[in-house]
């Protein structure tokens, strides 16, 4: 099987995990941090951290068009948390002039769990994820307040005041766009990464 390079947008948010949890499960992994970074890639990720400064780096470095550009030509892409909301076509909640990458046709809301349980972790299960419920642990998470025709739901919060959240899902015009509002990252559990790592070589 041949191993699928892996771009890891670098210019904010919590890439070494990603990087990590990739190259553990035998990707090759770059980082992606110029639009040329993008040339080669079999798959993208886009890590945890802030969105609202991921957008402005992305802009100020010139890579949002060509990743914009990339994704909606089929990339192949996972985003965890910010990672989520940069791929989401609709933000709410965002800051003013906030754009994304898009190309999932799902709303979210930013920072949507509220101050009292902003951050905390539940076991949920995960379609697609074989092997037992994944432990997710949620930092000023979002949640995805509404998707489109075509989105499938892959994982909602159980239990407690977000009750039936939906907290990942896995969309775009042939399935292959992947977020998550969590950090499957920061876990050591691998499988939804490995779950991208499928998507992308049933692409290539
Ligand atoms: N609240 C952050 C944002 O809006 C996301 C938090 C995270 O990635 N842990 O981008």
């Amino acid at each position: 099987m041949t191993t699928p390079v892996i771009g890891v947008f670098a210019l904010q948010g919590d890439v070494r995990e990603h990087v990590r949890t990739l190259e553990g499960i035998g990707a090759d992994v770059v980082p992606v941090r110029r639009p040329e970074d993008i040339d080669g890639i079999a798959g993208l990720v886009l890590p945890g951290g802030e969105s609202t400064t991921m957008y402005k780096l992305a802009a100020a470095f010139d890579l949002l068009e060509p990743l914009r550009k990339a994704v909606a030509a089929g990339l192949p892409a996972y985003g965890s948390c910010a990672g989520m909301i940069m791929l989401a076509d609709t933000i709410q909640d965002g800051i003013d002039g906030q754009h994304t990458i898009g190309g999932l046709d799902i709303v979210v809301r930013r920072n949507a769990f509220g101050r009292q349980v902003d951050s905390f972790e539940a076991d949920l299960d995960f379609a697609e994820v074989d092997g037992g419920p994944v432990h997710a642990v949620f930092i000023r998470a979002p949640w995805v307040e509404d998707i489109g025709a075509g989105v499938q739901v892959l994982a909602r919060v159980e239990g407690g005041p977000a009750d039936g959240r939906v907290v990942a899902v896995r969309g775009g015009a042939d399935g292959q766009l992947l977020a998550t509002s969590f950090h499957p990252e920061l876990t050591g559990d691998a499988r939804v990464h490995e779950l991208f790592l499928r998507m992308v070589r049933e692409r290539s």
